[in-house]
């Protein structure tokens, strides 16, 4: 199959037809969101955050791709090539104004681009943009691109019965990553973070205004709006706040099963990790790192020896 004419058939479809949200914009959603993210911004009465943008027009549950979606479309065809896998790379969304309580949206999609077949860290691939513009009435109010890594996966690991830890435990030995690992994206808002894993140390945003303290790191503190942050280093010890065992999907480079811990560090932040050891709400753990290569260090959790 010709993968770049199949996608330029499709790009020159150019935008779907409008798909409706479910429901208007609304406070209880608006609420429910607040909650989960933790922003306690007591602004958004009337109004809803616009990162919430997606929210509105997700598909729900039982959804069902439209016919003429085109990322649908696209994934069908790389699917069909043997490009089985996927993994989102980018979003990165523009608002044009706040979204009102009652508005109805609509969203339409476009597929922007289509790359490859590109060598990755995960096997050969092909890069999907596309671009969703959400609408109240004919006034566009935000925009997303959306880039997504189509791939091939690379040799799988051994994933029998006798090669895979026992479903039922959570693994109980720290495990070394791999050099397959997934890496975090580094960006200058985080690069602070990653150096001090690197030299041993576990490093805490903290405004350099206010002095308030915030993980994960930001450009801004959202207490004062001050820019130019700065760290203190942590003691590197706190409790488990709450944890997942991950039994699936397969992950690169990690066994499953595996515990994933939200620590809440004696500082006052919470830092998510992998957790090695038995998991329970409260459990007091300290930070353990791990190098991976010269470039990446990774910070996990373990049991504290003096608890
Ligand atoms: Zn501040």
């Amino acid at each position: 199959m010709d993968i770049e004419k199949e996608a330029a058939r499709i790009a020159e479809k150019g935008e779907c037809a409008p798909r409706l949200a479910r429901d208007p914009v609304n406070l209880p959603m608006i609420n429910n969101w607040l909650e989960a993210i933790g922003d306690e911004h007591p602004g958004y009465t009337e109004v809803a955050p616009p990162a919430m943008v997606q929210v509105w027009t997700m598909a729900g549950l039982h959804g069902q791709r439209t016919l003429d979606d085109p990322l649908g479309a696209m994934m069908k065809i790389l699917d069909e090539a043997g490009y089985t896998s996927v993994v989102a790379t980018n979003s990165d969304q523009t608002y044009h104004r706040y979204l009102r309580v009652g508005e109805h949206l609509s969203v339409t999609t476009s597929l922007e681009d289509v790359t490859g077949p590109k060598k990755t860290g995960l096997g050969e691939g092909w890069f999907v943009t596309t671009r969703s513009t959400w609408w109240v009435g004919d006034e566009a109010v935000a925009e997303m691109r959306f880039r997504v890594l189509k791939f091939r996966p690379a040799a799988k690991p051994d994933t029998t019965p006798e090669a895979s830890a026992p479903a039922t435990q959570p693994a109980t030995q720290p495990q070394l990553p791999q050099p397959q690992a997934i890496r975090p994206a580094v960006n200058r808002d985080t690069q602070y973070f990653w150096d001090g894993c690197r030299e041993g140390e576990l490093r805490i945003q903290r405004c350099g205004q206010c002095g308030l303290l915030r993980h994960p790191p930001g450009p801004m503190c959202p207490e004062c709006g001050a820019t130019k942050p700065k760290y203190l280093l942590s003691d590197g010890r706190g409790v488990v706040y709450s944890y997942v065992v991950h039994h699936h999907p397969q992950v690169p480079g990690k066994q499953t099963p595996f515990v994933i811990a939200l620590i809440e560090l004696d500082e006052g932040v919470r830092m998510l990790g992998e957790l090695h050891g038995e998991p329970s709400i409260g459990l007091p753990v300290e930070v353990v790192f791990t190098k991976v290569d010269d470039e990446l260090t990774m910070p996990s959790w373990r049991p504290r020896a003096d608890r």
